[in-house]
């Protein structure tokens, strides 16, 4: 995220150093990947070498534990019909992902993020947990140990809508860069936990556009999802939203 911090104050600096006017913004957040407009599969390592390829500033993805404490990237709860906390990494294998892919591990993931990169930062959700608090904790902590041994090239950025996932992120490492999804939290109340973007669904700040302004003031990250319409990602553009989600990361990154 310090990549993303400081592009964005270069970007104000080259704003003021009058380069050219018609210069796109880079703030897309390829949403799960630069999935849709190739026809990838969503979290694929596809994907998510595509919005490298693209330049995104930012590649979304989500992360879950299987039964027998592997993570795995996948959206949603059920995998093939197969609930993923309640299945091993094993019996979730024989079923590739619609390109052929393997269901990428965390690791794999991670791994793959750091071929040819150099502007894109991975913005890793981590899945609420169905089997309790003690066991998001342990998903929690077995992300970070992931990351810690893969030790990426670039800067991770962990979001959830899970709070406690988010406290219990910043327990184990204060310094890590957490933006929060769930839209029930003030800028106030983030910046008090440490919790460093706001990434709420566009209705959130319809809503609360105080937020908006109250965020910018304490220095909170500014994002939003998922923003797939140029109009909606155009206005929260102009309303100095430093990240925009989408799953059309083509198309935002052409705006100016
Ligand atoms: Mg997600």
């Amino acid at each position: 995220m310090r990549y993303i911090l400081l592009l964005s104050f270069l970007t104000l600096a080259c704003t003021s150093m009058k380069v050219p006017a018609n210069k796109p913004i880079n703030r897309m957040v390829a949403h799960r990947g630069a999935f849709k407009k190739n026809g990838f599969p969503e979290n694929s390592i596809a994907s998510l070498r595509e919005a490298i390829r693209l330049g995104c500033i930012g590649s979304e993805f989500d992360v879950r534990m299987s039964a027998d404490d592997s993570l795995v990237v996948n959206h949603d709860e059920h995998y093939h019909d197969l609930d993923i906390e309640k299945t091993t990494y094993s019996a979730l294998l024989p079923f590739p992902l619609s390109n052929g892919e393997k269901l990428p591990t965390l690791r794999e993931y991670l791994i793959a993020g750091m071929e040819d990169n150099r502007h894109t930062d991975l913005v890793l959700e981590i899945k609420p947990s169905g089997l309790g608090p003690e066991r998001a904790r342990a998903i929690v902590d077995r992300v970070l140990a992931c990351v810690k041994e893969v030790n990426p090239s670039y800067n991770i950025v962990y979001i959830s809508f899970d709070y406690s996932m988010c406290l219990r992120i910043l327990e184990k490492i204060p310094m890590a860069h957490v933006q929060y999804l769930n839209g029930d939290k003030n800028p106030d109340q983030l910046k008090e936990a440490g919790i460093r973007g706001m990434d709420y669904n566009y209705n959130v700040y319809k809503k609360h556009p105080e937020w908006i302004p109250r965020a910018k003031a304490l220095g909170i990250v500014l994002n939003v999802w998922t923003v797939n319409d140029l109009t909606l990602m155009n206005d929260f553009l102009k309303q100095g939203f430093d990240l925009i989600t989408t799953n059309e990361p083509e198309a935002g990154l052409k705006l100016k």
